[in-house]
């Protein structure tokens, strides 16, 4: 795509004033991707700008309508730019923010959605303005990856976080928190380093069991491993979903909150062997508290709004609205 950066106002939607007249998003994959097709479905900037490694992602986001246009070159990419979302993997944040920084307007806002937080602000200190920097993640996704994943409202009644430090400008991030509500989420804002123990439970942990499980499985030997394929319609499938998930994302995931995933592995450990202690002693009443517990809490999170409806995810075709997914939590 050639790259025409300059100001013009595609906004058209009735009724709503634009929270942003350009917004940059930087990584067009199923995040950056889905936001810009709320964004642009709400009216809620008048220019929509991307930028990406490869011409086949660049050129798939705009054949899709994500963007306005797309370049490879962040700097001239965020230019005249007041919002910018930074939407690739979290280890590739520093390099990411390292190549905008150049063009990147004195007051734009630079916010992301790094399944992990702390790492990311470590990452990207050196290169921004941390005032204006305004760490995000939004509590949603699903399997897939890449522009073509980008689904309508993916972010409807789901959480989002943000983790501004104490030199983040109060203001940014209202405006971060404004973009989110728009969108439907409801937002929550924490401590980054609470963010990443939460999220290694609610999260990274169910990501690293389905990873291993579907592993295990496949390291069976013949004919064991032909009857697992074959008879995979129980809880094995949903493991084999949550399994399909990005490789590169999930390997920056672990690697980038490395102290909280530690310890929450220890912790599922020693429960994992208290399960299996119970198992070999006939603990019946034990194993029937410990499932009893563990039935009652889905209740919650289901009462709690927390749970997806389990329909197949569907991919995004234009002028199509998709609500219901088999999500996962990156
Ligand atoms: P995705 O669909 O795989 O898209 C990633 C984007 O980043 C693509 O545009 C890719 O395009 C670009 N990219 C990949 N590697 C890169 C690198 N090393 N340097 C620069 N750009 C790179 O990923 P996603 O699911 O949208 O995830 C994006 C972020 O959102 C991640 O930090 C993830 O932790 C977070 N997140 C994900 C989910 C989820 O469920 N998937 C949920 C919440 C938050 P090119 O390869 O063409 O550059």
């Amino acid at each position: 795509m050639t790259p025409d950066l300059g100001m013009q106002d595609h906004s058209s939607h009735p009724g709503r004033a634009p929270l942003f007249r350009k917004i940059t998003f930087v990584g067009l994959g199923l995040i950056n991707g889905s936001i810009a097709r709320d964004v642009r479905r709400l009216g809620l900037a008048g220019r929509l700008v991307g930028t990406a490694r490869r011409t086949e992602t660049r050129d798939e986001a705009c054949s899709l309508g994500l963007v306005d246009e797309a370049t490879p070159d962040a700097a001239a990419a965020v230019r005249d730019a007041d919002l910018v979302v930074l939407g690739v993997p979290v280890g590739a944040s520093g390099d990411a923010a390292r190549a905008m920084a150049p063009g990147l307007r004195a007051d734009a806002i630079v916010t992301d959605v790094g399944s992990a937080k702390s790492k990311v602000i470590e990452l990207v200190a050196p290169c921004l303005d941390m005032r204006r920097f305004v760490p995000g993640h939004p509590v949603a996704g699903t399997e897939e990856s890449g522009p073509a994943a980008a689904i309508e409202r993916l972010f409807e009644n789901r959480w989002c976080i943000l983790t501004p430090q104490a030199v983040t400008d109060p203001a940014a991030t209202e405006q971060v928190a404004a973009l989110w509500r728009a969108l439907g989420s409801k937002v929550d804002v924490m401590d980054a380093a609470h963010h990443d123990k939460v999220l290694a439970v609610t999260s990274h942990l169910p990501h690293l069991l389905a990873f291993n499980i579907v592993n295990t499985a496949d390291d069976l030997e013949g004919v064991l491993k032909g009857e697992v394929l074959k008879y995979a319609a129980g809880g094995f499938t949903d493991f084999t979903r949550i399994a399909a998930s990005d490789p590169t994302m999930w390997r920056d995931v672990f690697l980038h909150n490395k102290a909280a995933v530690l310890e929450i592995v220890g912790r599922y450990i020693e429960d994992l062997m208290a399960l299996q202690r119970a198992i070999r002693w006939d603990e019946a009443d034990a194993l029937f508290e410990r499932f009893k517990s563990a039935q009652a809490i889905r209740r919650e999170v289901v009462r709690a709004g927390q749970a997806y409806k389990r329909v197949p995810s569907v991919r995004y075709q234009p002028g199509r609205s998709v609500r219901h997914l088999s999500g996962t939590l990156g």
